[in-house]
């Protein structure tokens, strides 16, 4: 089993006054016209920001945003309507600096008045960040007494500030924040010994992007409830016409793989029985309800019909840990988005552990309004499948009590 995890509870600050803290997060948001569209990744981070605050830290605040092009500053990518946003959550003036690489940026640090937050522009203005660079590690953590990490989203990948910052500082002075504490606790968490049943709800485009995540689920669920387009790889290789429907055909033989490591360990695999379909993919396009689970020649599924959703809804209501990974349809169109409001609605009824994953699955709860009612929204969509997928993320790993 891997090592506890460290957290804010296990930071000593006996000895420093006001410790200057590497705090990193994950503040890319999506921005419009350099307006942030959704602020749930900056509320998220704000607790461990006032946390330390309020221990007396001085803080400097940095993340990547978006993919720029790593050979200097880029407008549409700066961090500038991040810090105004955190500026005003926070109610303290947060200084967006730019040259945080030039000789004596550690001094300035040192300056900070207690009502004043440093936030570092883009990481990703330097493409030593994304190469995990060293150098560029020694210089961030220069003159920098703590490592917080909070930036979950990103922890799966092994960038400079997610690895070899933290590895900059003995083991002791570096923690994961409390947003990256809560992901842990919930995604590892739920499926250490959980009651049964345990549902998995995979949707989204591809099997071959969840292939990893479908077979080690074999091994942890009672029920899997396949939707979404990849539903219908499945219920092809099981010999139903799909007519038009995406159909991944190099996965066939991955498919029967999972579903007969499925039978193997009495997992009930439950699929579309109806479907809403339409002539052509297109935004506008009329949905046609489809009553079987074989489509005809000239329709394609794009989401699961309404005897599908109360089949799947039952499964998930009476399940004591649910987790959602991917929409039932093409949610972000109205006329498909049915399946997915469906299975959101059973999720925030049911009375067990209910986690949706992030990406787009959390977007889709976001979008229903019914985020506060589940037990858990990840802000990490690659990351939150990575671990769920049983792997060690390399911004946790260095996060762990003992290595
Ligand atoms: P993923 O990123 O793999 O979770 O896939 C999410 C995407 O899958 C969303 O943009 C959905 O619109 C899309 N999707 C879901 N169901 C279907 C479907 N039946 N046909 C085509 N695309 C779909």
């Amino acid at each position: 089993m891997a090592a506890r995890l460290r957290t804010l509870m296990d930071l000593d600050f006996s000895g420093f006054n006001r410790p200057v803290v590497f705090l990193r997060l994950d503040l890319n948001v999506p921005l419009k016209a350099g307006v942030v569209t959704d602020e749930t990744r900056i509320t998220a981070a704000l607790p461990t920001i006032n946390w330390l605050l309020e221990k007396g830290c001085r803080v400097v605040m940095c993340s990547h945003l978006g993919r720029p092009k790593g050979d200097g500053y880029e407008k549409e990518f700066s961090l500038s309507p991040v810090g105004e946003k955190l500026a005003a959550h926070l109610g303290k003036e947060v200084l967006l600096c730019g040259d945080y690489l030039m000789d004596g940026f550690d001094r300035i640090v040192q300056q900070l008045a207690p009502n004043q937050l440093v936030l570092l522009e883009n990481l990703r203005f330097h493409k030593q960040e994304q190469k995990g660079d060293k150098d560029f590690a020694k210089v961030l953590a220069k003159g920098m007494d703590f490592y917080v990490n909070d930036a979950f989203g990103t922890c799966h990948r092994a960038d400079a500030s997610m690895v070899a910052v933290a590895e900059e500082f003995p083991l002791e002075r570096r923690c994961a924040g409390l947003l990256v504490q809560k992901e842990i606790d919930f995604l590892e968490g739920a499926f250490r010994n959980p009651q049964a049943p345990v549902t998995a709800i995979f949707g989204g485009a591809k099997v071959s992007d969840k292939i990893a995540i479908l077979q080690k689920f074999t091994s942890i669920a009672n029920n899997m409830i396949i939707g979404g387009a990849m539903a219908y790889t499945f219920l092809r290789y099981m010999g139903h016409n799909v007519g038009k429907s995406r159909v991944e055909e190099d996965k066939l033989s991955l498919v029967g793989e999972i579903l007969r490591a499925a039978e193997a360990r009495k997992v009930k695999i439950i699929l579309p029985v109806d479907h809403v379909c339409a002539t052509e993919f297109a935004e506008g396009t009329m949905p046609i309800t489809c009553n079987t689970a074989d489509i005809p020649d000239n329709l394609m599924g794009l989401d699961i019909g309404p005897r599908s959703s109360a089949i799947f809804a039952d499964a998930i209501r009476s399940s004591k840990v649910v987790v959602w990974n991917g929409p039932m349809g093409v949610f972000e169109w109205d006329a498909f988005a049915t399946g997915s409001r469906s299975v959101a609605e059973a999720l925030a009824q049911c009375e067990g552990s209910t986690i949706v994953g992030g990406g787009d699955s959390a977007a889709a709860i976001v979008a229903f309004g019914l985020a506060d009612k589940v037990s858990h929204v990840s802000t990490g969509g690659g990351a939150s499948m990575e671990l769920l997928e049983g792997k060690e993320l390399p911004g946790i790993r260095v996060l762990r009590a003992a290595l």
